[in-house]
C-alpha cells in the first residue's frame, strides 16, 4: 500500500480505542472516551506508523499534511472557531503518546496556533493581558525548544535579566508589560538562532510540531528510558501525536480545572475524591501556585458541574471497570474530560476497591484477584516508613526482611535484653548473627547486620519472626567492645535511636515516622477467594510455636519447614546442646540428648496441635554443629580475660597474706585499722571456667572445616551421629502419639536435609522404622507420619527417581540448591559480586531472591519428572526463600508443585500469587 492510500490520521470518532500500538496509550484513550460519550475536546491522532515512516524516510508520509488539514477543518466545524483566525482562534495542544507510558520522556506543545494576531483575541476573550502574554512567551519558548531546537538557556538569559531588573523573585511577580517585553525578546531569540522569524502561520507551526514530536521518539531521553525499563519494539514502537482543542478553565467564575479519582486512592472508600480550582489552568494546580479546594466544595460552589462530575465518575467506572484517575476542565459551564487512566492506589485501597467493586458487580472475583499485584500486599502486612518522611538514609544494606522500625542501637544480645527489660525499644546491630544471639532477636524491634545475605541467619530468623532486617550493610563497621558502630564519619553509640527499613534496606539516624500494618477484613475476604482458586497450598516456615500461631493468623495451611535447630536456641537449651556437643563419651552425649528429648517433644506437640489437622514438616538437624559453639576468636579472648582474672586473684591472695608482714602488730602507721583485701570469687570457679573454655576450644578446633556449608552437616551429621537424629525422630513420633491419644488429628512429616544419595535415605529410614516400632510398642498406638527428603544438592535432582523410592515427599530447598547450582556462596555473593552482575546485565535478578527458572528451575522440573515417574503421587513442595516470591510461585505452579512454603508474614502474598498462577494458566 502506498503512503497515499494508508490511513495515518484518525479522528477521535473513528480511532480504535483498544489499539494502543497504533494510536498510543493517550490517543487510543481519547478515542475511547469520545466514543463512550464523554465530553472530550475534539481532536485527532496521528498514528505511530506515520512516526516510523517519518523516522525511516526522514520525511512526513505523502498526504499526511493533507489529512491534517481535513481534520483541522473538522475541528473548526465542531468548535465554531478558526485555526489562525483572529476573531475566534482555535488553539490546540500537540502531545506525544506511545503504546507504553513514558512520562516526560517526549515532547508536548500547548497553545499552538498563537501568533501576534490570535494573541490579541485571546487577551480580549480572557480579559487578561497578563495571561495572554504569559501563554505567548511560554509557547514561543516551548515551540522554540521542541520544534526549532533552540536551547532553553537562550531564553532563560533574557528572562532572568528582566526578572533581576524588576527585582522579581518569582515569575508570578512579573507584570503584563514585563511578559510582553519578554515575548518580544523571545521572538528575537528565535530570529537570531534560526535566521528566520517565528512562524506566524499556524499550519507551519503544526507541521514543525508534528515533526518534532516524531523525532523525540529517538531523542536521548526516550532511548535511555526505553533501555532502562526494557521497553522493546513489540511493547511500543514509535510515538503517536495527539492533537486536541485547547480548553480553558480560566475564563471566569464559570470555569475551573481539576483532577479527581473515582474512589479515594488512600482508603478505597467509594466516594469521589479530588481537587479543583475556579478560574484557573491545569498548570496552576500542578505548579502549586494556588491551593486547590477539595472537590466536595464544588457541590456548593458549582452544583450543576459537581453533579456532572459525579455522572462522569460513574460512567468512567462502568466503562473501565476500574478506579479512574481523571483530569477535567470546565470552560464556561461546559465540562470536558481531558484524560483518564487507571488510578494508582496503595494496597489498602486496592484491596477494599476489589472487594467492593465485586460486590457492586463491576468486576468478577477473578478480576478482583488479578488486579492486585501480590507484592503490593507487603504494605499491609508490615509497618512501613511514612512515604511523606523525607529523611536521608545513613547507610544501605540488603532488604532482608520487610517492615520498618525504630529503636535504640545495641550491639550484643545480652545488652539488648537488659535494655529491653528497662522498657526500651531496641535494634540489634551485629556484624553477623549466630544462634546464640536468638534472645536478642526476641527483644529487638529489628535486626541490622554488616555482613551476610538475604539467606543469612539474621535474615531468615528475622523473616520467620516477622521482624524487619537489613543485612550486609557493609558500610557499617561494628565495634562490639566499644559498643558503637562507625558509618563513614558518623558514630552510632549504644542507646542512639536509629530507624531501619527492611523493605528498602535503608538505615536512618533518629526516628523516622512509620505507618502500622493493617490486616483488614477486606484482605481476609480477598484471600479467602484466592484460596478457592489456587491449586497449590501455601505453608509457612515456622520453627517455634509462637511463629506457628502467627503463621496461622496469616492463613498458613500447615508448616512446610520447621528448622529444628532453631528450637535449640533458647537460652535454657543452648547449654544442654553444648553439653551434647562437647561430651567425650556416648553415655555423656546420651545424657544430654535425654534432657533435650522432652523439650523437643513438647515443642512438637504444640506445633502439631496449633496446625491440626494440617501437616507440619519437621526437618532434622541441618547446620554444621560448630554453629552452636562460640568462635575460636571469642574463646581465645575469653581465655585471656579469665587468665588475667586468675592472676589478679592470686595477687589478691598474696596481698592478703602480706598485710600482717607489712604492718607488724596489726597497726597502720596512722593508727587506723588494717585494710581488708577485697574478697574475690572462689578461684576454683575461675579455674573451672578456664578448663571448660579450653575443652570447647579444642572441640571448636577439631570441628573446624574450611567449607562448613559443604561439610559435615545435614544427613551426614545424622549418619555420623545417629543418636542426635534418633532423639529427634523419637520426639516427633512420641509427640504424634501424644496428640493422637488426645484425639487430635495431626500430620507430622519427618524431612531429611542435604541428601545426595538414596543410600543415605535408606540408612535414616531404617532408624525411623526401628524407633517407630519402639514408640508404637511403648504407646500402644501407631504414630501417623510421613517420611521425606529435601532436594537441595544437584545430585539429589539427578537421582530423584532413586530418592523417590525411599520417600513420600520432596521439598526443594532452593536456598542451597541455588548455591549448589551456581556455586555462589549464599552467605557472601549478595553483597560482593551479585550487585555488579545485575548492574552489568550479566544476571537480571538475584537468584537467591528470584528463582532462576532456566537453571535451578530446570533442575527442579527434571527432578519432579523423574520422581513422579517412580511414584506418581509423590508430594512435592518448595521451602527455600523463593517459596514467598510471586514470580517464582508462578513457576512452581507451572511445574506441578503441590505447595509452597515461606515465612509467615509472606503467606498472604503467596496465597494471592498462587491464585494468580492458577487463574493465569486457566486464561491461556
Ligand atoms: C534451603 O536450603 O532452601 C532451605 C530451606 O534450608 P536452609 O535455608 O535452612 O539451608
Ligand atoms: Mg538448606
Amino acid at each position: 500500500m502506498s503512503d497515499n492510500q494508508k490511513q495515518y490520521v484518525y479522528s477521535f470518532q473513528e480511532g480504535d480505542g483498544k489499539n494502543k500500538m497504533l494510536l498510543g496509550g493517550k490517543g487510543s484513550n481519547l478515542c475511547e472516551m469520545f466514543q463512550i460519550g464523554l465530553n472530550v475536546p475534539p481532536g485527532y491522532v496521528i498514528s505511530t506508523e506515520a512516526c516510523l515512516s517519518y523516522l525511516e524516510k526522514e520525511a512526513l508520509p505523502d498526504g499526511l499534511m493533507d489529512s491534517v488539514h481535513t481534520q483541522m477543518q473538522a475541528l473548526e466545524a465542531a468548535t465554531g472557531k478558526g485555526f489562525g483566525s483572529s476573531d475566534n482562534p482555535l488553539l490546540v495542544s500537540v502531545r506525544s503518546g506511545a503504546a507504553m507510558s513514558m512520562p516526560g520522556m517526549m515532547d508536548t506543545i500547548l497553545n499552538l496556533g498563537l501568533n501576534s494576531d490570535t494573541l490579541q483575541h485571546v487577551i480580549e476573550y480572557t480579559g487578561d493581558e497578563r495571561f495572554g502574554y504569559d501563554a505567548y512567551r511560554r509557547f514561543i519558548q516551548l515551540f522554540g525548544k521542541v520544534a526549532l531546537g533552540i536551547p532553553d538557556e537562550m531564553f532563560d538569559e533574557p528572562f532572568e535579566a528582566i526578572k533581576a531588573r524588576e527585582g522579581a523573585k518569582e515569575d508570578i511577580a512579573l507584570s503584563a508589560d514585563n511578559l510582553k517585553e519578554i515575548s518580544g525578546l523571545f521572538l528575537e531569540v528565535v530570529h537570531s538562532q534560526t535566521g528566520l522569524p517565528f512562524p506566524e502561520d499556524p499550519y507551519k507551526q503544526l507541521e514543525l510540531a508534528i515533526r518534532a514530536v516524531f523525532a523525540s521518539w529517538n531523542g536521548k531521553r526516550a532511548i535511555d528510558y526505553r533501555r532502562q525499563f526494557n521497553i522493546t519494539p513489540d511493547m511500543a514502537n514509535g510515538t503517536a501525536v495527539c492533537i486536541c482543542t485547547m480548553v480553558f478553565g480560566n475564563r471566569g467564575d464559570d470555569s475551573a480545572t481539576g483532577v479527581a479519582f473515582t474512589r479515594n486512592p488512600g482508603t478505597g472508600e467509594n466516594l469521589l475524591y479530588g481537587e479543583y480550582l475556579v478560574n484557573a489552568q491545569g498548570e496552576d494546580v500542578v505548579a502549586g501556585i494556588r491551593t486547590p479546594k477539595p472537590i466536595d466544595q464544588m457541590a456548593e460552589e458549582m452544583p450543576e458541574m459537581h453533579r456532572q462530575i459525579e455522572e462522569l465518575r460513574s460512567k468512567l467506572e462502568n466503562h473501565y471497570s476500574e478506579v479512574q484517575d481523571f483530569e477535567f476542565t470546565i470552560e464556561r459551564d461546559i465540562l470536558y474530560c481531558l484524560q483518564t487512566r487507571n488510578g494508582k492506589m496503595n494496597a489498602t485501597a486496592m484491596v477494599r476497591t476489589s472487594v467492593e467493586m465485586e460486590a457492586q458487580g463491576l468486576i468478577t472475583r477473578e478480576q478482583a484477584l488479578l488486579r492486585i499485584n501480590p507484592e503490593l500486599l507487603e504494605q499491609m502486612l508490615f509497618p512501613r516508613l511514612d512515604p511523606d518522611a523525607s529523611d536521608e538514609p545513613l547507610a544501605k544494606g540488603l532488604p532482608a526482611s520487610p517492615g520498618a522500625a525504630h529503636g535504640r542501637a545495641v550491639f550484643d544480645a545480652d545488652r539488648a535484653e537488659v535494655m529491653s527489660h528497662r522498657g526500651e525499644r531496641v535494634i540489634l546491630i551485629r556484624e553477623e548473627t549466630k544462634p546464640e544471639d536468638i534472645h536478642g532477636f526476641f527483644v529487638s524491634e529489628a535486626i541490622l547486620t554488616s555482613r551476610g545475605g538475604k539467606t543469612s541467619h539474621a535474615a531468615v530468623v528475622a523473616r520467620g519472626m516477622g521482624k524487619p532486617c537489613v543485612a550486609g550493610a557493609e558500610g557499617i563497621e561494628v565495634d562490639v567492645q566499644a559498643r558503637r558502630a562507625h558509618i563513614g564519619a558518623v558514630v552510632i553509640r549504644e542507646g542512639d535511636i536509629i530507624t531501619i527499613d527492611g523493605t528498602s534496606g535503608n538505615v536512618y539516624l533518629g526516628e523516622v515516622p512509620t505507618l502500622e500494618a493493617e490486616f483488614t477484613e477486606e484482605l481476609k475476604t480477598l484471600l479467602s477467594w484466592a484460596d478457592k482458586r489456587a491449586r497449590m497450598k501455601v505453608m509457612a516456615n515456622a520453627d517455634i510455636p509462637e511463629d506457628a500461631v502467627r503463621a496461622l493468623s496469616y492463613g498458613a495451611m500447615g508448616i512446610g519447614l520447621c528448622r529444628t535447630e532453631r528450637m535449640f536456641n533458647a537460652t535454657d537449651r543452648l547449654p544442654i546442646v553444648l553439653e551434647m556437643i562437647i561430651s567425650d563419651t556416648t553415655e555423656q552425649r546420651q545424657a544430654a540428648l535425654d534432657k533435650l528429648l522432652p523439650i523437643q517433644r513438647g515443642d512438637f506437640v504444640e506445633l502439631l496441635k496449633t496446625m491440626s489437622p494440617n501437616p507440619v514438616t519437621i526437618r532434622l538437624l541441618d547446620p554444621p554443629i560448630h554453629e552452636f559453639l562460640p568462635s575460636e576468636l571469642q574463646l581465645l579472648d575469653d581465655l585471656v580475660h579469665l587468665k588475667h582474672l586468675r592472676n589478679s586473684m592470686r595477687g589478691s591472695e598474696v596481698l592478703a597474706a602480706s598485710i600482717s608482714q607489712l604492718y607488724p602488730g596489726g597497726i597502720m602507721p596512722d593508727g587506723g585499722e588494717l585494710p581488708v583485701v577485697l574478697q574475690m570469687a572462689d578461684p576454683s570457679l575461675v579455674d573451672e571456667a578456664i578448663e571448660k573454655k579450653e575443652i570447647i576450644l579444642r572441640k571448636v578446633r577439631s570441628l573446624f572445616e574450611v567449607n562448613p556449608m559443604l561439610g559435615h552437616r545435614g544427613v551426614r551429621l545424622g549418619i555420623t551421629s545417629p543418636e542426635i537424629y534418633s532423639m529427634q525422630i523419637r520426639s516427633v513420633l512420641e509427640a504424634a502419639c501424644e496428640c493422637q491419644k488426645q484425639g487430635i488429628e495431626v500430620h507430622p512429616e519427618i524431612m531429611i536435609p542435604q541428601v545426595c544419595t538414596h543410600h543415605e535415605l535408606a540408612f535414616i529410614r531404617k532408624l525411623v522404622e526401628k524407633i517407630r516400632i519402639e514408640v508404637e510398642e511403648e504407646n500402644g498406638i501407631k504414630p501417623i507420619f510421613k517420611f521425606g527428603t529435601m532436594i537441595e544438592v544437584v545430585r539429589a535432582c539427578t537421582k530423584a527417581g532413586m530418592l523417590a523410592n525411599e520417600v513420600e515427599f520432596f521439598s526443594f530447598g532452593t536456598n542451597d540448591l541455588t548455591q549448589a547450582t551456581f556455586s555462589f556462596s549464599r552467605e557472601d555473593a549478595e553483597n560482593k559480586f551479585l550487585p555488579m552482575y545485575q548492574e552489568a546485565g550479566i544476571l537480571n535478578d538475584n537468584p537467591f531472591e528470584v528463582l532462576d527458572v532456566t537453571g535451578v528451575g530446570k533442575m527442579m522440573e527434571l527432578a519432579i519428572g523423574w520422581g513422579r515417574e517412580v511414584k506418581p503421587d509423590l508430594k512435592v513442595g518448595i521451602c527455600g526463600e523463593h517459596g514467598g516470591h510471586p514470580e517464582s510461585i508462578k513457576f512452581c505452579h507451572s511445574i506441578g508443585l503441590d505447595y509452597v512454603s515461606c515465612s509467615g508474614p509472606r503467606v498472604p502474598i503467596a496465597r494471592l500469587a498462587a491464585a494468580h498462577a492458577a487463574l493465569l494458566e486457566e486464561s491461556t
